[in-house]
């Protein structure tokens, strides 16, 4: 599967853009699961001046989507449409600021904002470690671990909107809710500050060590995967819900709900975007049917089926009492 190529008109509107643009470029490669089509065009701005110059030039019936680390996503098969915007080298700064305070750009991944944070003697983001994503992702995911949320040591975040104007958001506009953020879906953040308490780098050093060897010992964190699947729904855990369903290990392709942690789905056999979509589907369904209960996914599914097969919203249906 391949796109057109939109590198020459994109060349032509905007002489100007310092960052690298690459067509149909695979995303398997820079996604946790592993699986996927690629992006009709994968863009890595220079910087946000840059990001915000592509924003304003390009069409806007071109559809944008901008991916982190890829630890939270499902690309399809058919791969994504339009323009991957993947933040690089140009957003990854980390700076501390009096009072205890870091800002860091938004390719910086959690775990090395958790080790600057301890270097630092900056207690309160040690959870961090146990997150696999960048700071770009946790904001619009609200990450959170251990007890902590992004909401809980955010002060501000900077974005760039769809039009290319840059907005400086403190905390209470970015909505922060359970796995979600209110701010509109195509706005890119690129920086954001964090608020810590004065600690001893030593015993968050050990902090981190713990949550890292907890990661280890409860999580498939050395497979393809794409963290938990599922919410937890109010009031319950969706790994219980699963368990209870009788889906710990079940097979679908070349994907397995693991055995380890049955919220999460791996990739242990080359499988496919669509057989793991359809297992979430398939344990979906038996949840529904045994629990009387409906999960929703927490991971991001994006892009296109492989020509010819279902999307994902109609396997749902087809899985639908
Ligand atoms: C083994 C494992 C363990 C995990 N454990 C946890 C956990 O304990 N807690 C937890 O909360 N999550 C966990 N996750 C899920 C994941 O790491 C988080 O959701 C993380 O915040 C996603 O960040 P990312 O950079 O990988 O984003 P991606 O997966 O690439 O994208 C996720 C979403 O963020 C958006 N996004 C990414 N960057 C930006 C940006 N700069 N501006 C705007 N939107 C952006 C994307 O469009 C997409 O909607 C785990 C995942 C794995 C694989």
């Amino acid at each position: 599967m391949s796109f057109a190529d939109l590198l020459p008109e994109i060349a032509a509107r905007m002489p100007d853009l310092r960052g690298r643009l690459a067509a149909n470029a695979m995303l398997a490669d820079i996604t946790w699961f592993r699986v996927g089509g690629p992006a009709q065009v994968l863009f890595t701005p220079a910087d946000a001046a840059d990001l915000a110059y592509f924003l304003a030039h390009i069409s806007e019936n071109e559809p944008i989507t901008v991916i982190g680390l890829g630890s939270n996503l499902l690309v399809r098969d058919g791969g994504i449409p339009g323009v991957v915007i993947r933040l690089g080298r140009g957003f990854s700064q980390i700076a501390v600021e009096p009072g205890h305070r870091l800002r860091v750009g938004t390719a910086v991944p959690d775990v090395k904002l958790a080790r600057a944070a301890a270097d630092a003697g900056i207690a309160g983001l040690a959870f961090y470690r146990g997150v696999p994503g960048s700071v770009g992702g946790a904001l619009r995911m609200n990450a959170g671990a251990h007890g902590r949320e992004t909401k809980d040591v955010l002060v501000e975040a900077h974005a760039v909107d769809r039009q290319g104007r840059m907005h400086a958001l403190p905390l209470a506009q970015m909505q922060l809710r359970y796995r979600r953020s209110g701010v509109p879906e195509d706005w890119i953040f690129t920086e954001a500050l964090f608020q810590g308490t004065p600690g001893d780098p030593v015993a968050i050093l050990k902090q981190m060590e713990e949550v890292a060897e907890y990661r280890e010992a409860n999580q498939p964190i050395k497979e393809r995967t794409g963290g938990s699947t599922f919410k937890n729904p109010p009031g319950s855990s969706a790994w219980r819900l699963i368990d209870a369903a009788g889906c710990r290990g079940l097979r679908g392709g070349g994907a397995q709900v693991s055995e380890m942690h049955c919220n999460f789905l791996i990739n242990d056999r080359n499988a496919s975007a669509e057989d793991v979509e359809t297992l979430g589907e398939t344990v979906r369904a038996r949840v529904r049917e045994r629990c009387g209960m409906t999960l929703e996914w927490e991971i991001i599914r994006l892009g296109l089926p492989k020509q010819g097969h279902l999307t994902g919203e109609a396997l749902a249906r087809a899985f639908a009492p």
